[in-house]
């Protein structure tokens, strides 16, 4: 039997189901009933304080093995823990007698399910912050946590839940644990987002997956497909082994690679810390193509000067030893507010100031950052700078103009990403007037399609293998011309998309770091002109289910 869902993380993966499940207050009113509502309160502010210390503690590893993004993501629980709407609630209902495991479990599910039903995706995924948090609590309240159903599991294993957390995704042992399998969440869920930097192949949305399969029972997990079939069939089991093995060595290949027939690709990564420079450096990146500066800015409480910039800039490329660094500039907007900047509240602001309409209209801080960014480059010369959110060249013009007066003449190569479709329909008259061009394909699939990356009613529609995104990408690589071009967005490291890009003509990848040794791996496999004819049948697709199908049946290799 298969179940299916939203693909979120590529990769097959082979192993026995491993259910985690919801910790539920049942083991309270037995255990502690007796104690008095001080007592009680006393447990719950150590339970509070135990999980405090273990989110940081959690924060600070992540921060050390993937960088500050996910970091973040960790950190972001801390507020929950000081939130009054949750806090207040439950030592109130603990101090008016109500038992703190039954308290923490009624206001959590309330409060996430009240944040699960608005419309902005920001606040829904603080839904899984919340329950993430609540668990934690009741896990100390009652001495059990989540994950213990892993405890001693050896060989492979996969994971399926209703839903997993960020942190319980950060918890799970990588030694045994092969793919995950969700009833919930979407493909922008924090725990997909940390599935794809782990490089562990994960589907979400499989509605059903737990009562169709028990524990133990072997399944296969195919995360480019969006399927976990249950109890296989022993052929279909050796195929996905032999499919699986490849993905789980990682072999880092430090040297450029090229296709089969000698075309050359690059491999660069994504990074928004230097830490992640250091690791994608470590994983064999060819360099740096996405630098996301905005986590530097959402890190501080006030803007960082442009003396903390030059020195955090530096920090980077100093990290990428040698080689090529893209900085963009701050990418923020009323959907991401940035401490200490000024930034209006939009009715809209996926279509409002945001990107490159922000700093233009903020010019202390765009003036700084470019100074800062100069800077670097006189001291490190592989360094490129691009902007984000163009959609016309007087926007380029602009920005020519404010290089002219703020930095020394030619101080970087300056950039453009293409991210906006009317970028995409003026690509050659972009090609020809800045020095590259690098496809955004998360925010150029949300604005072909009209579709929020982010609403779990449009998943099906917004996909980057929709025949009109791709379409907009072959528009794209034609008419660049032999303007350096790149694809930084989330498309450039999923596995159905290498033979699809190096076939339509693209020569450089930014991937997130972990996917670098096996974007690498799949480019040395592939054979150019085999891709370049596949892509182009592929190209004949009219419907989105017709990708699909020719995907799936055809080979860029040979
Ligand atoms: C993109 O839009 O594809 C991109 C790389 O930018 P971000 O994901 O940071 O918006
Ligand atoms: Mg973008």
């Amino acid at each position: 039997m298969i179940v299916s869902g939203i693909p979120v993380s590529g990769g097959t993966a082979v192993g026995r189901l491993v259910v985690i499940g919801v910790l539920k207050p049942v083991d309270a009113l037995s255990s502690h009933i007796i104690a008095s509502a001080d007592e009680q309160l006393t447990r719950l502010l150590a339970a509070v304080a135990a999980s405090r210390d273990e989110i940081a503690s959690i924060a600070a590893d992540t921060r050390q093995r993937m960088g500050n993004e996910p970091a973040a993501i960790i950190e972001a629980q801390l507020l929950v823990l000081d939130d009054p709407e949750w806090w207040d609630q439950i030592r109130d209902d603990v101090r008016n007698g109500a038992e703190p495991t039954a308290a923490v479990w009624e206001v959590t599910e309330g409060v996430a399910e009240a944040l699960s039903s608005l419309d902005d995706p920001y606040l829904r995924e603080r839904s899984a912050d919340v329950l993430d948090v609540g668990q934690r609590v009741i896990g100390h309240l009652e001495g059990r946590s989540r994950t213990s159903a892993l405890q001693g599991q050896t060989g492979n294993v996969i994971v399926a839940a209703h839903e997993l957390t960020p942190t319980d995704t950060l918890d799970l042992d990588l030694d045994v644990v092969r793919g995950i399998v969700t009833e919930a969440g979407a493909r922008t869920s924090h725990a997909a987002i940390l599935a794809r930097q782990l490089g562990i192949p994960a589907v979400v949305g499989a509605v059903g997956i737990l009562k169709a399969a028990s524990p133990g029972v072997v399944v296969v997990l195919d995360g480019d497909a969006g399927t976990c079939e249950i109890d296989p069939q022993p052929r279909d089991l050796d195929r996905a082994r032999a499919k699986s093995v490849g993905q789980t060595t990682r072999t880092v290949i430090s040297h450029a690679v090229t296709t089969r027939d000698g075309v050359a690709v690059q491999v660069l990564a994504n990074a928004s810390s230097v830490a992640d420079v250091t690791r994608a450096v470590a994983e064999g990146a060819d360099g740096i193509g996405l630098y996301r500066t905005e986590f530097l800015f959402m890190r501080s409480e006030t803007p960082p000067d442009e003396q903390a910039q030059t020195e955090h800039y530096m920090a980077v490329a100093e990290a990428a030893s040698g080689r090529p660094v893209t900085f963009r500039t701050l990418d923020v907007g009323g959907d991401k507010p940035v401490p200490g900047l000024q930034i209006e509240a939009e009715e809209n602001p996926f279509l409002g100031v945001r990107g490159i309409r922000l700093t233009l209209a903020n010019r202390p801080v765009f003036d700084g950052q470019l100074r800062a960014l100069a800077r670097t480059a006189a001291a490190f010369p592989g360094v490129s700078v691009m902007v984000p959110m163009v959609s016309g060249l007087e926007e380029i013009d602009e920005v020519r103009g404010i290089l002219r007066d703020v930095t020394p003449q030619g101080a970087f190569r300056f950039g453009a990403m293409v991210e906006v479709p009317s970028a995409a329909l003026l690509i050659d008259a972009f090609a020809s007037e800045v020095d590259f061009l690098s496809v955004g394909t998360n925010d150029l699939t949300a604005y072909v399609l009209a579709a929020d990356r982010g609403n779990r009613h449009l998943h099906e529609l917004y996909s980057e293998f929709h025949p009109a995104v791709l379409r907009a990408l072959q528009l794209i690589r034609a008419g660049a011309g032999d303007t350096p071009l790149s694809v930084c967005g989330e498309l450039a490291g999923d596995p159905r998309a290498t033979g699809l890009l190096v076939g339509l003509g693209y020569r450089q990848l930014s991937v997130s770091g972990p996917l670098v040794p096996a974007v690498k791996e799949r480019i040395s496999r592939l054979n150019a002109e085999e891709a370049k004819r596949a892509s182009l049948e592929l190209m004949r697709a009219r419907r989105h289910r017709d990708v699909d199908a020719v995907l799936k049946s055809m080979s860029f290799e040979d």
